[in-house]
């Protein structure tokens, strides 16, 4: 059953089950969907007096899983669209010389990102390929410093640098026990200072596990504004 409460100016959707437990589950899960399990007696008002009781807590798992959510709106991959590159926007310029043979290019050139195609279909295939270089490139220049002061500082100087790009659907990285590192490419649209904070997240995460304050509390200590670069990249991309 689907249902709703108004908290603040907020609105908190909510699904509710209902089966056969002892007591109420709220749980947030990573598509920011709320789920509610109550035992079968329990009356809607009862649920929504829990909901309301966890409110903040459940702004707030939403809010971190929507770091790990990039979101970009369709682009066409025409002349005048702008794009994102490491948080500036870019203003596409399209040459193309349908009878000429030239070598495709794309390049940055003040605030346009210029492509020089002969053939306009294939400007998104030419970003896209330029992101993932660019992000390759930019993503191993910001990480290994981080990587290496961290190793260094934690004693785990056995890990050795290893990074590598994936999409993911809903998280911008991951981090193996082993250290090897995994940034989502969309990140290069994101300023350095975002992509530092998810590099940072993951290398917190060799120390310890979970979410909980401890680390947190390193997390900070490796990244003192790392709020700000957060709720950057939620506002950048979502
Ligand atoms: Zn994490």
């Amino acid at each position: 059953m689907k249902s709703a409460i108004q908290f603040g100016s907020k609105q908190i959707d909510f699904n509710l089950e209902y089966s056969n437990r002892k007591t109420l589950g709220i749980t947030v899960k990573p598509d920011l969907s709320v789920l509610v399990k109550a035992p079968v007696d329990t009356t809607l008002e009862k649920v929504e007096e829990k909901l309301r009781k966890k409110a903040s807590w459940i702004i707030r798992q939403k809010s971190f899983f929507l770091t790990f959510y990039p979101k970009t709106p369709a682009k066409k991959y025409v002349g005048g669209e702008t794009h994102l590159y490491l948080g500036r926007q870019y203003q596409l310029k399209v040459k193309s010389e349908k009878f000429k043979v030239i070598n495709e290019e794309v390049k940055l050139k003040g605030r346009f990102l210029e492509i020089i195609t002969n053939d306009k279909n294939n400007v998104k295939k030419l970003v896209e390929e330029w992101y993932l270089v660019k992000a390759k490139s930019k993503f191993y220049e910001i990480a290994l410093p981080l990587f290496e002061k961290f190793v260094k500082t934690h004693n785990l100087s056995l890990l050795t640098f290893h990074l590598s790009l994936r999409s993911m659907p809903t998280r911008w990285g991951s981090c193996t026990p082993k250290g090897k590192i995994i940034l989502n490419p969309e990140l290069i649209k994101a300023p350095k200072g975002c992509i530092e904070y998810v590099i940072i997240h993951e290398l917190c995460h060799l120390v310890h596990h979970d979410h909980n304050q401890r680390f947190i509390d390193l997390q900070t200590k490796e990244m003192k504004d790392w709020e700000k670069w957060k709720m950057k990249l939620e506002k950048l991309l979502a």
